[in-house]
């Protein structure tokens, strides 16, 4: 990876066109990056590009636009797989998201072997997108969902998976880094703890892309999911990652072209990996932006951006303290790039809706992790989620609109 600038936050800011723009008279502070990212300039011009210059379908055409198209498609999986240090790019399958590759992981790879009284083993801060589709599965096969227990602080209670990691356990999907709490999982240590009893582990990166460097083979899991999106890519594009072997011995999931070799009505052989889980015409545009989002990210040297976001981190949670009544939701000793928050008993989304006015966009909910805010006994947090951009002094813009709310409600 070739570093090419110092991390200077006032010139990434100018990086992203959108915050330049005001929201009811302010200047846009933008607290969403956990739902989804702002796009640089170099993701918004390579997709505008694609589609000025060299639209046309993949794989399929002999002439010139095809070859293009094709050429920045697949040229979006090379930088993608160098990015997370696959062994090859034939390891990545473009999805439209972590949504979706963790039910391709569901129910390809895991379906056909599970059978009645099999264990998947989750954590109790998934997001839903962790647990549904394993929920279906249960339904489907008669397996059985089991959690990973929290502690209060929002960590994993890892003392607790020997007991757990059964021979009954087929999978153990777990979250890198929490949408909900920001709690930085140890993933690297379970997939050890897994991999000692044969279990493959899953592991759902959606918010792990954006803030910490992500070496698929030095975690040693068996499925790594992301979602574009997230990390100043388009929305609509993600990948799963798996070893080679590991695409090659699962069934193709969704059928159509593509994701065949030959086809006649009596019998159908399938493309190699990873077109055989490609089916149909690909989101060509989204993977030509997440490759743009690669190389935006990898133009800066990593540590420089942990640095900068703990730093606005850190401040946040010890300025957040400093409002009576605010309770922060997710304490871990270990976190990355999110704050959730309760004010006595106002309504996260009359504090959203308040805060809003003042220019600040920060989410307000279940985070799509319902289990975990049952854990916590609250229906609903506010919450701040940081991204490269973001800057100590729209921490404080936050704190005097919080300020102000909370004169208002309380
Ligand atoms: N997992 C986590 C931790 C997430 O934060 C999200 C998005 N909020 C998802 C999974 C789902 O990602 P997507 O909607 O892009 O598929």
């Amino acid at each position: 990876m070739s570093i090419v600038r110092p991390f200077n936050v006032e010139q990434v800011r100018s990086d992203f066109p959108v915050l330049n723009r005001e929201v009811h008279g302010k200047p846009l502070v933008y607290f969403d990056t956990a739902a989804s990212a702002q796009r640089p300039v170099a993701v918004i011009e390579a997709i505008d590009d694609f589609y000025r210059r060299h639209n046309a379908n993949v794989h399929r055409g002999v002439h010139s636009l095809s070859q293009e198209a094709t050429d920045l498609y697949e040229g979006g999986r090379k930088k993608l797989a160098d990015f997370i240090n696959a062994a090859s790019d034939r390891e990545i399958v473009f999805t439209r998201g972590t949504t979706e590759a963790i039910n391709l992981v569901a129910q390809s790879f895991l379906r056909p072997v599970l059978n009645p009284g099999d264990e998947i083993l989750v954590s109790h801060m998934e997001h839903h997108a962790n647990i549904v589709p394993w929920q279906m599965l249960c339904q489907q096969t008669g397996a059985v969902l089991k959690v990973i227990p929290i502690n209060q602080r929002g960590e994993l209670e890892i003392e607790s998976l020997p007991d757990l990691l059964t021979e009954r356990v087929k999978l153990v999907g777990l979250v890198h880094i929490s949408n909900a709490l920001g709690t930085v999982n140890p993933v690297a240590e379970v997939c050890r703890m897994a991999k000692k009893s044969g279990i493959p582990v899953l592991i759902d990166g959606a918010q792990a892309m954006p803030h910490t460097p992500v070496d698929v083979q030095a975690l040693g899991c068996d499925f790594y999911c992301l979602s574009g999106h997230k990390m100043y890519g388009p929305t609509g594009i993600g990948a799963l990652w798996a070893r080679e072997a590991t695409l090659e011995a699962m069934p193709p999931w969704q059928g159509g072209g593509e994701m065949i070799r030959r086809v006649t009505f009596e019998d159908t052989t399938w493309n190699d990996v990873p077109a055989k889980f490609e089916a149909g015409t690909p989101h060509i545009a989204g993977a030509i932006g997440l490759g743009a989002a690669v190389d935006y990210l990898s133009s800066f040297d990593p540590a420089e951006i942990a640095v900068h976001e703990n730093t606005v981190l850190e401040y946040a949670s010890q300025r957040l303290q400093e409002i009576e009544g605010l309770r922060i939701i997710g304490t871990a000793h270990h976190k990355a790039g999110v704050i959730s928050f309760t004010l006595k008993d106002v309504h996260p989304h009359d504090l959203g809706t308040v805060i809003d006015h003042y220019g600040i966009a920060l989410r307000t909910g279940h985070h799509c992790a319902m289990p975990v805010m049952q854990f916590f006994g609250v229906p609903a947090t506010a919450r701040v989620s940081f991204g490269l951009y973001n800057t100590v002094s729209e921490v404080d813009a936050l704190i005097e609109a919080l300020l102000s709310a909370r004169e208002m409600f309380v």
